[in-house]
């Protein structure tokens, strides 16, 4: 009998059974009255839940459109801007803001490592920033950004916006935008939200709802907030067609969310994401991020000596869990395993057991079960 597959990549994310469901209602029309006060409702509860007295724009698209919506509601061209960046996801942001005429600037560090929030002060001082960004989780590195941090420092510039990209953190890493001086926070619907992929979250604070109405007409069409504000509000109203049911399954995991409570959730991630690196280390692996700064959302695993990273993923397949291959230098070094999400210990259980499992038939040395043990051992 074949293994059932697990997605355990950073996003897609498993995706529950009543999610699904959602998914395959008959579609309605996007007038349909039901389906109008579902919008709403969506809308309304995603600004109730991350705490902010700004808007929120749910509109189909990936992350990287949710990026690009962010930086074009509050920027123009041959404004400066701070890119702060923890990896790819982070150099992101830099050609994105380039194609737009932004000065721009960055900051990194050596994969693996945070940006120290001083230098982003003193980076700050230099010149006038109309903005910053900041990736929550950079899912090459594993590494989660002092967020609360680093918003405390930017509200002592009241010129600076601070965009935070959530892809692979809202949801799953403690997010509360007004109180944490986030200005524009972004995400998508396949990371911690567990929803199939389609849907891009901007919530953009007061601040941000100001600068953008200074701005008059910007280029962009399809991403301008003004397009869109009238149907956040009312949706009722037309300006594109909405995924009906992404929405629907997006409001199903808002309400499974809801249900676990925001604040049991930030915690359960974090202390799953302990117990799996704990338990990947027992194992012989390494961890990518500094234990100061890992993400709870997944873990960036470096093989052992004389581990290949092609054959451990096949084998890894055959046993039944899907994960991710590592991004830029360390492609071929390391894996991404997601750890987000609507998941459960069923889930984590049976991944690390595949794991093992996998390097049993690699013929690594190992105490078989040290995986599992150090999981169960952490997390009860
Ligand atoms: C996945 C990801 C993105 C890109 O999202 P897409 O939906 O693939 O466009 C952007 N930022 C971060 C941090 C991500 O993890």
């Amino acid at each position: 009998m074949k293994n059932k597959k697990l997605v355990m990549i950073p996003g897609p994310t498993p995706v529950t059974e009543s999610i699904m469901l959602e998914m395959g209602r008959a579609t309605c029309a996007f007038k349909d009255a039901e389906f109008t006060a579902d919008y709403k409702k969506l809308v309304n509860d995603l600004k109730k839940m991350l705490k902010t007295e700004g808007e929120c724009f749910v509109v189909a698209g990936t992350g990287t459109m949710a990026m690009e919506m962010a930086v074009a509601n509050v920027t123009k061209k041959g404004d400066n801007i701070l890119i702060v960046s923890h990896g790819y996801f982070g150099d992101r942001f830099i050609d994105l803001c380039e194609r737009k005429g932004l000065n721009v600037d960055v900051l990194a560090n050596e994969w693996g490592k945070t940006v120290p929030v001083e230098d982003i002060e003193s980076k700050l001082k230099e010149k006038d920033y109309v903005a910053i960004t900041v990736t929550h989780v950079d899912t090459s590195t594993g590494v989660c950004a002092p967020i609360k941090e680093i918003g405390e420092i930017v509200k002592k510039f009241k010129n600076t916006m601070l965009i935070v990209d959530g892809v692979c953190a809202t949801a799953g890493e403690r997010e509360y935008i007004d109180e944490m001086g986030i200005d524009v926070l972004l995400a998508s619907s396949q990371k911690a939200f567990g929803v199939s992929p389609g849907l891009a979250m901007v919530w953009a604070g007061p601040k941000a709802m100001d600068r953008r109405k200074g701005l008059g007409t910007i280029p962009e069409f399809y991403i301008d907030f003004e397009k869109w504000l009238p149907i956040m509000h009312d949706p009722n109203k037309y300006f594109g067609t909405p995924a009906v049911n992404l929405i629907w399954a997006l409001k199903e995991s808002v309400r499974l969310i809801n249900e676990e409570g925001l604040e049991e959730r930030y915690e359960r991630h974090i202390k799953d994401a302990e117990a799996v690196q704990a338990a990947m280390e027992s194992i012989g692996f390494g961890i990518l991020a500094d234990k100061n700064c890992r993400a709870a959302t997944l873990s960036n695993v470096i093989y052992p000596e004389g581990i290949d990273d092609a054959e451990f993923r096949k084998i890894l397949a055959e046993e039944g869990v899907v994960v991710a291959g590592g991004l830029g230098a360390y492609s071929g070094k390391l894996f991404r395993l997601g750890h987000m999400g609507n998941i459960d210990k069923h889930i984590i259980v049976s991944t690390i057991s595949a794991i093992e499992r996998t390097m049993m038939r690699l013929g690594y040395e190992f105490e078989v079960g040290i995986g599992v043990k150090t999981y169960l051992e952490m997390i009860m």
